[in-house]
């Protein structure tokens, strides 16, 4: 049943600027064949699967030069499970007991999900194991998988959720982008974003849309009109600077060094959270100080003019890191992962402090260090004393947790400075997994037991003397970015691709007006209120 023109369909907005468009609706990928018994033998079916698997690693290859940054690294990290030696040979033995090529792999799939099921993290590798072993039974099958979108015309394109490998195909006729699932922190939402297409994520109803629909995709309304025209449009904030520097620092999130020389490219005033796990998401082998010493130099150098706040290892949970053996835990999101990696891994933790300090005093850089995932002021003391008594840093933490979050005004001469990851503070404060796509309405910046939370931070660290940044996606969206501001926030970082868009937003207003857009968000009691409120300040 189509809907009616005119109905709105409520979601969460992505972006500034509306699009209107044909709706494509992302077909479910065709059926994989039953799995068979093999009529060539085991060693011509073994033959199949790898020249199967080495296909699915060029496509991935191909999918991340195109992508490029940090997506290159996903598709680097997919590549490893992909080639995964065990699930080779765990495929190979039902391969020897007469099942074909595609059965084979996917068998060994099941099994090895099976072995991690349970898991919410896992079950988001045991999802990406699922989509490769699809992957690598439609290649053996003939089966197409690309989205085969058109190069032209105005599309506005509806699924559940897009994939890193969905996004790597998005062509310009993509206008605008709608989901039924994911939050504002999804791959769907980071890559529009930064693309700046048009996005309204979590839009259940959306499922009622049929292809050829037109729509109005009004992310500054966090809604989708069907039927309708651009002069729908929640009327979005046209930023102007009307100051020659932001009313704080904007500076920028990287990860690899392609991210840095991206973010080199912006007017970025440095580095705000450089996450060095994501060189290592594919790595079977921890690397040598001499190895990190080089990889760290290369980023230092290629990074903006300014600070560069690194981040010491946070793997665990959504970032697995091969060569730190973590175990199987039964809830790794509230496991062993960020800084308590150090009862552990110390030697690593430590390695990561000396490598930067030889990369920090052969590139002349300025080098903030800060550990993630710190719950106590114990801890947060523990890990200032190692990085000073092992480099010249300025030294600080994440606040991610509930706990230090309460406790920001006890880090008063223990800490330089505090960063707060609201990805993961969202995800503690609401109780919501960050990676659970039906959950993104909890997730979503705008929710008022976020903002007062930051508030008190700001306060906290303000009459402790101590600087507090905001490195979470909620930095990346200029109107938020004011908000923060207001808050007394002392500097933001964002994504390289929204760096100067929010410089702008923050150029726009001075701290009179942006105290008192934060005030109104303050007071409201719902999210929709909250951004409706900073909105009428910023068109005030
Ligand atoms: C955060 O949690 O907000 C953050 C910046 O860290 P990450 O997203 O890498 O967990
Ligand atoms: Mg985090």
């Amino acid at each position: 049943m189509s809907l009616a023109s005119g109905a709105a369909l409520k979601g969460l907005g992505v972006g500034l600027n509306s699009a209107v468009g044909e709706v494509w609706k992302v077909k479910p990928h065709a059926t994989l064949p039953a799995r068979s018994k093999s009529a060539h033998g085991a060693e011509a079916e073994a033959e199949g699967l790898k020249t199967a698997i080495a296909a699915v690693a060029a496509d991935l290859d191909r999918l991340g030069e195109k992508a490029g940054g940090t997506s290159a690294e996903i598709f680097e990290a997919l590549k490893f499970l992909l080639e995964d030696d065990e699930l080779f040979e765990v495929a190979s033995a039902h391969l020897a007991d007469g099942w074909s090529a595609a059965a084979a792999y996917g068998m060994a799939v099941d099994e090895f999900g099976e072995l991690l099921g349970g898991d919410p993290t896992f079950a988001e590798r045991v999802a990406d194991l699922q989509d490769l072993s699809k992957r690598v039974q439609a290649s053996i099958a003939g089966i197409e998988l690309s989205l085969n979108l058109p190069e032209t015309g105005t599309l506005v394109l509806v699924g559940e959720d897009f994939s890193p490998a969905d996004t790597a195909q998005f062509t310009p006729a993509v206008v605008g982008v709608i989901t039924t699932k994911g939050g504002p922190t999804s791959h769907t939402s980071i890559i529009c974003r930064s693309r700046g297409i048009p996005a309204v994520v979590s839009c259940g109803d959306a499922t009622e849309l049929e292809t050829g629909d037109s729509v109005l995709v009004d992310p500054v309304g966090d809604r989708v009109v069907v039927g309708g025209d651009a002069s729908l449009a929640t009327q979005s904030i046209q930023f102007v600077a009307v100051n020659a520097e932001p009313v704080i620092p904007v500076r920028s999130n990287i990860g690899t060094k392609a991210d840095a020389e991206a973010a080199a490219k912006t007017g970025a005033d440095g580095v705000g959270l450089f996450r060095t796990e994501l060189l290592y998401l594919s790595e079977k082998t921890e690397p040598s100080v001499e190895q990190q010493t080089a990889a760290y130099s290369e980023i230092l150098a290629a990074a903006p003019a300014g600070p560069i706040v690194v981040r010491t290892i946070d793997a665990g949970s959504d970032k697995p890191v091969p060569f730190l053996d973590m175990g199987h835990e039964e809830n790794p999101s509230l496991g062993v992962r960020g800084y308590r990696l150090i009862v552990e891994h110390r030697s690593f933790i430590e390695d990561q402090l000396k490598s930067l300090e030889a990369a920090r005093k052969a590139t002349g850089r300025e080098v903030w260090v800060m550990a993630p995932m710190i719950a106590t002021v114990q801890e947060a003391a523990d890990f200032c004393n190692l990085a000073r008594s092992i480099g010249e840093f300025k030294v600080g933490i994440m606040v991610e947790t509930p706990s230090i979050a309460v406790l920001a005004a006890d880090l008063k001469g223990v800490v330089d400075f505090v960063s707060i990851g609201t990805n993961d503070l969202s995800q503690y404060l609401f109780a919501a997994d960050r990676m659970n796509p039906a959950l993104g309405t909890l997730l979503t910046p705008w929710q008022p037991g976020l903002i007062r939370t930051l508030a008190r931070i700001a306060d906290a660290g303000k009459a402790a003397g101590i600087s507090v940044g905001v490195c979470g996606e909620s930095a990346s969206d200029p109107t938020f970015a004011v908000v923060l501001a207001g808050l007394g926030i002392s500097s933001v970082s964002a994504s390289p691709s929204q760096v100067d868009v929010v410089k702008t937003a923050l150029s726009s207003v001075d701290l009179a007006k942006a105290k008192e857009i934060a005030n109104a968000a303050l007071a409201a009691t719902s999210p929709e209120d909250a951004k409706a409120a900073a909105l009428a300040g910023l068109s005030a």
